[in-house]
C-alpha cells in the first residue's frame, strides 16, 4: 500500500480541517483510503424518467423531469410551509417542504428545466412529493449515481450523498496503485475486476450488473478474512489449549443409561453424544454449540455429558438464563439422579448467604459434583476443585466474553458444551459460531404432533373461550400468556390481573380453577402455583413469559398468546414449544388486535405456516438483523462494511469454502498467494483482546 492511501482526508480538495474533522467523527473516515472504502449503499437510475400522468402507485421513489411553474410559501412560524407546483407534459403535481422554507425558496428557479426526485404522498386527491430532491439536467451525466449514507451534521456542511459523491470522484482521479490481495484461483473463479477496478466500479458503475459484481468483490473479500480468522482461532484453541481427557464411560453414566432412563434416545441425541465424547477425549479443549429446537430433548444429551465428566472424576456445571430455568433444571435433575447419590447443589442470586458459602466449600472440597445455577456461578469466588465441563443453556444471552470467564475456572480450562433453542440459520452460525463446532439435533423425541396454530382477532375471543372449554372437557389443560408491555412491572402486572380477572369469570370456581405466575411472586408461591397446575389440580395458567423456557407439563394442549403481536418470533416459537408435549393433539392460538404491523402480520403468518425452527429463526434474521438476534456485542465483533449477513448468505458459504481449503492447503499461510491474508489476520488476531483470550 502506497503513501496516498494514508493521507489525512484534508487534504483532499473540497475538504479542509472542518470538514476533515466532520467526517472522521460522523462516519469515521480520516484518510483517502477510509473514504475509497466508504461505499455507496444504492445506486439511482438517473437515465429513466415517469411521467406524471403514469404514477401509479406510492411505492418506491420517482423522478420526473419537467419544471416548477408556481412557487407559495403557507403558514406562519413553525407551521410554515413551502409549496410549489411542478409540471411535466403529462400532468402536474405539489412540491412541499416543512423545513428549511427560506433557503429552499431563494434556490428554486421557475422555469428552469430540473429533474426531481423523491417519494409520492397522495394529498387530497392528487399527488404530493415532500423534501424533493432536485437535480440539474447538465448534473445528470452518468446513468447511475451513488447513494452514500450521511448524517445530518454532514448534509449541513455541503456533505449529503451527493456532496461525498464529489469527493469520491475527486479522489478516485488520484493515481493509486494496488496489488492484488485475493488468492488468484478465486479472482478467476468469479472473474473478479481487480481492486482499482473494482473501486471505480462500485462508486461509478457503468450498469447495475458491474456495481454488483464490484460490490460482490468486496463483500467476498470481507467474508473470506473473517471466515479465515473464525477457523485459525478454532485451530489455535484446540491445537494450544490442552483438554482434559475423559477416558472412560463409567459407573453413574451407564446406571443412569440403563436403568433410570424412561425412553430411547433419539438417533440425533445419539449422534450429538457420540460428537460430544469424541471431543472430550481428545486431549483437546472442546467448544461445542448444541442447537436443537424446543423439545428436542438438548437437556437430556447434557446431563449425559456431565455424567461422563463425573465418571472422570471432575466436577460439572450447567448455566441457565433465567433463575426459574435454573431451579427447573435443578430440581429435574436432582430428582433424575435421586438414586445415584451426586452431590448436586444450586446457585443463584436469590441463593442465601449461608447456603453460598455452603457451596463455595462444597466445591472446593469435591462434596458437590454438580453445580447448577445462573450467572451467579460466573463470580470470581466461585472455585471448583476441579471443574471438568461447563454446560451453558440458551447461548444467545451469553456473550463471548462470558465465557472466556468460564474458562479460567481451571486451569486447563474446562470443555465448554452450549445448548441453543434458538436455532440459527446456517450461514449465520458459521459466522457468529464459526469458532465453535456445532452439531444439530434435528429430530423430535417420537410421538410428538405438529401444534396447530390459528390467529385470531381479539373481537373473536368467545370462540376460543369455547375451544378452551371443550378442551378441559376433555381433561386438557390450558396456558394463557401475557406479554411485558412496558418497562413498568407494576403496569404489565395490572395488565397479567385484568387477564386473570377476566379469565377467572369466564371460567368460574367451582367447575374450572385458575393458576397465575409471575416474576413478582416469591419463589415459593411460584412453585406452588406451578405445582397445583403440574398436578392437574387447576386447568387453566396465567403467566408472565416466566414460563417461555424449560416448563414441561405434557398434559397441556393449548397455549394461548395474548398480544401475541407484542412478541418476538423466537419468543412465540419458545413458548408454543410448552405444549405439544403429551400424546394429545395440540393448539397454539395467537390473539392480536384486529389493526397489525405488516411486520406483526409476517410474524404471526409465519408463526401459523410452520413449526420448523430453523426456517422461524431465517424469517426472524430477515425482519430484525444479525445484531439484534445475537447481541449488538457479539455482532459489533464482526464490523462488516459491506457485506450484510442477513441477504448474503450464499456468499458466507463460498468464504467458508474456500478459507477452509487455503487453510488446508497452506495452513501457516506461506505461499506468496496469501500474503495479504496472513497480514491482515496476524494483525486481526493480535487486536481483539476479548477474543485472543479464548484462542
Ligand atoms: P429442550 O431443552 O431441547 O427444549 P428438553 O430437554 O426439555 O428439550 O426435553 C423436552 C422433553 O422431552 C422432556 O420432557 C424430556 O424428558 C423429553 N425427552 C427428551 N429426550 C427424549 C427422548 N429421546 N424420548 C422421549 N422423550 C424425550
Ligand atoms: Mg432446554
Amino acid at each position: 500500500m502506497n503513501d496516498l492511501f494514508k493521507t489525512p482526508i484534508e487534504y483532499l480538495k473540497g475538504v479542509g480541517p472542518k470538514k476533515a474533522e466532520l467526517l472522521r467523527k460522523e462516519i469515521g473516515v480520516g484518510t483517502f483510503k477510509d473514504l475509497l472504502y466508504y461505499f455507496p449503499f444504492r445506486y439511482v437510475d438517473r437515465s429513466s424518467f415517469q411521467t406524471i400522468d403514469a404514477l401509479l402507485t406510492a411505492d418506491g421513489p420517482v423522478q420526473i423531469r419537467g419544471r416548477i411553474v408556481g412557487i407559495q410559501e403557507v403558514g406562519h412560524g413553525r407551521n410554515k410551509r413551502l409549496n410549489a407546483t411542478f409540471q411535466d407534459h403529462t400532468g402536474s403535481i405539489n412540491l412541499v417542504w416543512f423545513k428549511g422554507v427560506s433557503w429552499v425558496r431563494s434556490s428554486l428557479k421557475v422555469n428552469e428545466e430540473i429533474v426531481i426526485y423523491g417519494r409520492l404522498k397522495a394529498y387530497g386527491g392528487k399527488w404530493s412529493m415532500p423534501h424533493p430532491e432536485i437535480i440539474r439536467p447538465e448534473e445528470i451525466n452518468s446513468g447511475l449515481q451513488a447513494i452514500y449514507s450521511s448524517t445530518e451534521k454532514l448534509s449541513a456542511n455541503g456533505l449529503h450523498s451527493k456532496g461525498i459523491e464529489k469527493l469520491v470522484g475527486e479522489l478516485l482521479q488520484s493515481n493509486f496503485t494496488f496489488t492484488e490481495n485475493l488468492p488468484p484461483e478465486i479472482v478467476s473463479e468469479y472473474r473478479l475486476p481487480d481492486e482499482k477496478k473494482a473501486l471505480l466500479q462500485i462508486h461509478q458503475p457503468n450498469s447495475i450488473e458491474e456495481a454488483k459484481h464490484a460490490r460482490f468483490r468486496f463483500k467476498l473479500q470481507e467474508l473470506l478474512l473473517l471466515q479465515m480468522e473464525l477457523l485459525l482461532r478454532k485451530i489455535i484453541s484446540s491445537q494450544k489449549l490442552g483438554g482434559h481427557r475423559f477416558e472412560v464411560v463409567g459407573d453413574h453414566f451407564n446406571t443412569f443409561y440403563k436403568t433410570h432412563l424412561k425412553y430411547d434416545l433419539t438417533n440425533a441425541q445419539k449422534r450429538v453424544l457420540k460428537e460430544i465424547r469424541a471431543d472430550v477425549n481428545s486431549g483437546h479443549h472442546m467448544n461445542r454449540l448444541v442447537q436443537g429446537d424446543v423439545g428436542s430433548g438438548k437437556t437430556l444429551v447434557a446431563l449425559l455429558a456431565m455424567l461422563i465428566a463425573l465418571d472422570n472424576g471432575f466436577q460439572a456445571a450447567l448455566i441457565a438464563p433465567t433463575e426459574i430455568l435454573a431451579q427447573q433444571h435443578y430440581e429435574s435433575i436432582s430428582n433424575e439422579l435421586k438414586e445415584l447419590h451426586i452431590g448436586v447443589a444450586l446457585l443463584t442470586g436469590s441463593t442465601k448467604k449461608k447456603e453460598r458459602e455452603e457451596i463455595h466449600q462444597g466445591l472446593l472440597d469435591g462434596s458437590i459434583d454438580m453445580l447448577i445455577g445462573t450467572h451467579a456461578l460466573l463470580e470470581k469466588t466461585v472455585q471448583f476443585k476441579d471443574l471438568g465441563l461447563v454446560v451453558i443453556d440458551e447461548q444467545h444471552r451469553f456473550g463471548v466474553a462470558q465465557r472466556a470467564r468460564m474458562w479460567k475456572k481451571n486451569q486447563v480450562p474446562p470443555h465448554v458444551l452450549i445448548m441453543t433453542a434458538t436455532p440459527i440459520p446456517r450461514t449465520l452460525a458459521m459466522t457468529f459460531y464459526g469458532d465453535l463446532d456445532v452439531s444439530v439435533i434435528d429430530e423430535l423425541p417420537p410421538g410428538r404432533k405438529p401444534v396447530t396454530t390459528i390467529h385470531s382477532f381479539d373481537s373473536g375471543r368467545l370462540k376460543v373461550f369455547g375451544f378452551i372449554r371443550d378442551e378441559i372437557a376433555k381433561g386438557r389443560q390450558v396456558y394463557i400468556v401475557y406479554p411485558l408491555i412496558s418497562e413498568s412491572e407494576t403496569l404489565d402486572l395490572n395488565n397479567l390481573m385484568d387477564g386473570y380477572e377476566a379469565i377467572s369469570r369466564a371460567f368460574p370456581l367451582p367447575d374450572y380453577s385458575v393458576s397465575m405466575v409471575h416474576g413478582k411472586m416469591k419463589p415459593e408461591e411460584k412453585e406452588f402455583e406451578m405445582n397445583r397446575f403440574v398436578k392437574g389440580e387447576t386447568q387453566i395458567m396465567v403467566a408472565t413469559t416466566v414460563i417461555e423456557v424449560g416448563v414441561n407439563v405434557p398434559n397441556a394442549s393449548v397455549m394461548i398468546i395474548e398480544s401475541a403481536e407484542r412478541f418476538g418470533l423466537s419468543q412465540l416459537h419458545q413458548l408454543r414449544g410448552r405444549v405439544g408435549r403429551g400424546a394429545e393433539k395440540s393448539y397454539c392460538i395467537l390473539m392480536t388486535g384486529d389493526k397489525l404491523s405488516k411486520e406483526s402480520e409476517k410474524r404471526i403468518q409465519t408463526m401459523v405456516h410452520t413449526n420448523d425452527g430453523f426456517k422461524i429463526a431465517e424469517v426472524d434474521l430477515k425482519l430484525r438483523g444479525p445484531g439484534d438476534i445475537m447481541g449488538t456485542q457479539q455482532s459489533g465483533l464482526m464490523n462488516l462494511r459491506i457485506a450484510d449477513l442477513t441477504k448474503d448468505g450464499p456468499i458466507v458459504s463460498m468464504a467458508r469454502e474456500h478459507a477452509i481449503r487455503i487453510l488446508q492447503e497452506d495452513p501457516n499461510l506461506n505461499s506468496v498467494d496469501h500474503t495479504w491474508l496472513r497480514r491482515k489476520l496476524v494483525h486481526i488476531l493480535k487486536t481483539k483482546p476479548d477474543w485472543g483470550k479464548i484462542a
